[in-house]
């Protein structure tokens, strides 16, 4: 595509309002609305750079503690869902209590900003749920300490499986799937509560994954009727080796799966989709461009390969519940899997062995893992949330762009930038800064031709997801 190099932007004008944009407190002062001249379109996009309490984050990832939980959850022998919950040693029950108790002291040192709790519910009985069965999440908050309502989530699944989904009895030691998941989401909570980000942060381990993401969906559901501002979630699921199933290694990417049209979308939604595109361009597709500008890096050392699809063909996590409700959600997990070492009894065939070992996990691989999510979810939570009742006008034919959103209340909030890309691009591509203004009017520059959207960006240079506008 042509790009529009040496050509000049400037906003002519901010008026309606008080003047002074920056004052606090000032009722109507950010009413404003920022006009691009004609012919300006920014600036190539960049990446967002870690900054130095990232970096500092990145670098205290403890590749040995990350290796002690896969072993220490492997030692309960078995984590299936329908596995005992009473015996102290084997069995799901045994596991999860030992993840509370490990979350529980992380929570003691965080200063009180970090809680932890059980979440427990009876699932009834399904395909691969005998009888009623007590399913229980771990979940620990982390609060934000500017925009606690503002919420990121990840997870990992406790309960591992064999051959057949019900035997609950034999060893399945579900190291890689899903022990390296827990490991991640336990070593962020360690680092991330004691510092003290600004919107609230939820590391949870769910159950019965394997049985239908009962867990998962339980906890989605009761997030939602709540009414949590979730803005982001990402399933780490599977992501301990870096081994293919021909024992090539890729030990520098990490797969990224995320929808474009969403799981939850209406049928009005629908319509205005198959009026006007955007088919690439649902909630979680921006999270995940969001992750790869922050964390596809030489800092995290990984590179994220950006899968366009739900999840791969016959498998699920439990982002998928986080997208029956409607939030943005993605699952990592490692670039080429061995399913003679997924869901698989332990057993030597032909001089293969099977199972899902802790021989096959690459710690160094996971630790890598774990720089990629402490990134994405740093940058998340301490940048500002992604901008709300994003609208492009189109009340009448124009070639002219005119787009309005509501303000949004982070107390570090600077302004807000326009983003946009040929349709035909896969991530955007060009920026507009247009200042702290809740509407812009590009002279000029139509909307049939391009897809815009619009980030928010805090006084330190963080920029938020962008939000997709409906039109209105
Ligand atoms: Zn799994």
């Amino acid at each position: 595509m042509m790009i529009f190099r040496g050509w000049r932007w400037l906003i002519l004008a901010a008026v309606a309002g008080a003047a002074g944009a920056f004052g606090p407190g000032r009722a109507g002062a950010h009413d404003e609305r920022a006009f691009i001249q004609p012919g300006a379109t920014g600036d190539r996009i960049q990446q967002q750079p870690p900054d130095r309490e990232l970096r500092d984050i990145l670098r205290q990832i403890d590749r040995k503690r990350l290796e002690s939980t896969v072993r220490m959850l492997a030692s309960f022998g078995t984590r299936h869902t329908l596995s005992s919950q009473t015996d102290p040693a084997r069995g799901i029950g045994a596991a999860t209590n030992w993840i509370f108790g490990e979350l529980q002291s992380l929570a003691a040192d965080s200063g009180g900003r970090m809680t932890v709790e059980l979440q427990s519910f009876v699932q009834q009985p399904g395909t691969r749920i005998p009888t009623p069965t007590t399913i229980t999440n771990v979940i620990a908050t982390l609060r934000g300490s500017t925009n606690p309502e503002r919420v990121y989530v990840i997870s990992g699944h406790i309960d591992s499986r064999v051959t057949d989904v019900l035997d609950a009895t034999a060893d399945a030691p579900g190291a890689d799937d899903d022990a390296s998941g827990v490991a991640v989401v336990i070593e962020l909570a360690r680092l991330l509560s004691r510092r003290q980000p600004e919107a609230t942060i939820v590391f949870t381990t769910v159950a019965g994954e394997e049985q239908g993401l009962f867990g998962s969906a339980f906890q989605a559901a009761t997030y939602k009727a709540a009414g949590a501002d979730i803005q982001g979630m990402f399933s780490n699921d599977i992501v301990g080796s870096s081994t293919a199933e021909d024992g090539t290694r890729d030990p520098h990417t990490l797969r990224l799966f995320t929808e474009g049209v969403p799981t939850a979308e209406t049928a009005q939604q629908t319509a205005i989709r198959q009026a006007i595109g955007g088919e690439v361009d649902g909630v979680s597709r921006q999270l995940g461009r969001f992750a790869l500008s922050v964390a596809d890096n030489e800092v995290t050392d990984m590179r994220i390969r950006f899968v366009y699809r739900r999840d791969r063909y016959l498998r699920a996590s439990d982002h998928v519940s986080y997208l029956q409700q409607g939030y943005p959600a993605a699952r990592f997990t490692e670039p080429h899997e061995n399913f003679a070492h997924e869901h698989q009894n332990t057993r030597v065939e032909n001089g293969v062995q099977f199972g899902d070992l802790i021989d096959f996990v690459d710690f160094a691989y996971v630790e890598r893992v774990a720089r990629v999510n402490a990134a994405t979810l740093w940058s998340l939570a301490q940048g500002p949330g992604t901008p709300k009742n994003l609208r492009i006008l189109t009340q009448a034919l124009t070639n002219d762009t005119d787009l309005v959103w509501t303000r949004g209340a982070e107390p570090d909030l600077a302004g807000y930038e326009v983003v946009w890309r040929e349709t035909t691009d896969p991530d955007w591509t060009h920026v507009i800064p247009v200042g702290d203004v809740t509407s812009v009017h590009l002279a000029h520059f139509s909307k049939d031709n391009v897809y815009f959207g619009v980030r928010a960006v805090d006084t330190a240079g963080h920029h938020s997801p962008a939000a997709f506008p409906t039109p209105g």
